[in-house]
């Protein structure tokens, strides 16, 4: 899933258009990770929008003039779909932006690449979970994946796109973050987007990291994003904050980080890489579920992100984008009306915590993320 390296923010930005549309093109995918977020199975399901449907989603970005929204395919496996050249040229032809987000599996085959790359895909972005084939390989269900995955990226390297490489954060992987940070660097990665988790999907059965282990993670990231690759998280908006807080004094890692996660990935990482005057690489782009986001299921449902599930209606039967700017949920997000911490929390605009989380744990996505060590409160369905 690539995202823009767009740098600023300012209210407002983001009611007219998203910056990214995710389409989950199929459920399909010859995979079975065990955080899968899609619940992906070896077929698609009958009811996937069709091609013509696609060339109709694409229209409803291509009509809303420039700068037009970046068209993000993905699943499931991306791949699995017999239409994909044809639909990104189909997007290239009307000016819409496309990355791909596909599984490495035998469909990545090198001509399928190329012929992306001829019709205009840029940006593509690979799954790595763990800077080792045992723990890659753990999460991906399959022996000699974590292989083929590093294989893959350099194919990706080749074929000319700009690479981005996905890792989502696991108690089982967190200690390996700084190993991972090093195999980017050492394959000129161009981005490293962090993904935190949310228990939704097959994701509902792994523990996710504690808000104290996610300041430390961000406070490394921040430290990572200066050897070479830019630095982006999903479902970790506080993130920027980190970062933010980070800017006047990059040697200093925000006060609440004390602990040995921190210790432990800052050691390793200048072991690894020595130290680095570079600048931080940390877009703060404030996007969150809903704002600059949009998502769009197999079967054309559309949600604020993929780790959302509220259905906000279906592209069968709405506009995209009508639905993306008049939704009263998607205004109450992207005018930041949070519960409790995130609601007066001085980064609720730019930040304005996971969404997915909070409703993941509340069953309310307008309360606080409880992923945030800013938000302490103890836990209650009121927030
Ligand atoms: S590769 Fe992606 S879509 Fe396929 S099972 Fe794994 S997480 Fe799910
Ligand atoms: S309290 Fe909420 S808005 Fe403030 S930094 Fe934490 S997640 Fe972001």
């Amino acid at each position: 899933m690539t995202r823009a390296a767009v740098h600023g923010s300012a209210r407002g930005q983001f009611n007219e258009r998203p910056l990214l549309v995710f389409w989950e093109m199929t459920k399909a995918c010859q995979l079975a990770c065990f955080h899968c977020r899609a619940n992906a199975q070896l077929v698609g399901a009958p009811d996937e929008l069709t091609t013509i449907e696609g060339r109709g989603l694409i229209d409803s970005l291509a009509s809303i003039g420039s700068p037009r929204p970046i068209l993000i395919l993905t699943g499931g496996d991306c791949l699995m779909r017999d239409d994909i050249v044809e639909l990104a040229s189909y997007a290239h032809s009307v000016h819409v932006p496309v990355a791909i987000a596909p599984s490495v599996t035998p469909r990545l085959a090198d001509s399928t690449l190329q012929s992306l790359r001829d019709v205009g895909v840029k940006s593509a972005s690979l799954s790595l979970d763990g800077a080792t084939s045992s723990t890659h390989d753990a999460v991906r269900g399959i022996d000699g994946h974590f292989e083929s995955t590093i294989e893959a990226i350099t194919r990706l390297r080749e074929h000319g796109f700009t690479t981005q490489i996905n890792t989502t954060v696991m108690p089982s992987n967190v200690r390996e973050l700084a190993d991972v940070a090093k195999l980017l660097h050492d394959l000129q990665v161009n981005v490293w987007e962090v993904f935190f988790l949310i228990t939704t999907g097959r994701g509902s059965e792994v523990t996710a990291t504690s808000a104290r282990e996610n300041e430390e993670v961000c406070n490394f990231l921040v430290d990572a994003s200066r050897y070479g690759f830019t630095v982006r998280t999903v479902e970790a908006p506080f993130f920027r904050r980190v970062a933010r807080e980070r800017a006047d004094n990059i040697d200093a890692p925000s006060a609440v980080v004390a602990g040995s996660t921190y210790a432990f990935l800052r050691g390793r990482l200048l072991e690894l890489l020595g130290p680095s005057s570079a600048p931080v690489r940390a877009p703060s782009a404030a996007t969150r579920d809903g704002k600059g986001i949009i998502f769009v299921g197999a079967n054309g449902d559309i949600y604020p992100s993929g780790f959302l599930p509220i259905t906000l209606g279906n592209v069968r039967e709405s506009s995209l984008i009508d639905v993306y700017r008049d939704n009263d949920l998607l205004r109450s997000i992207r005018s930041a009306q949070f519960v409790g911490a995130c609601g007066c929390c001085d980064h609720s605009d730019m930040c304005g915590g996971s969404r997915s989380r909070a409703f993941a744990t509340y069953g309310n996505p307008l309360a606080s993320d409880p992923g945030c060590v800013r938000v302490s409160t103890p836990l209650s369905t009121s927030l």
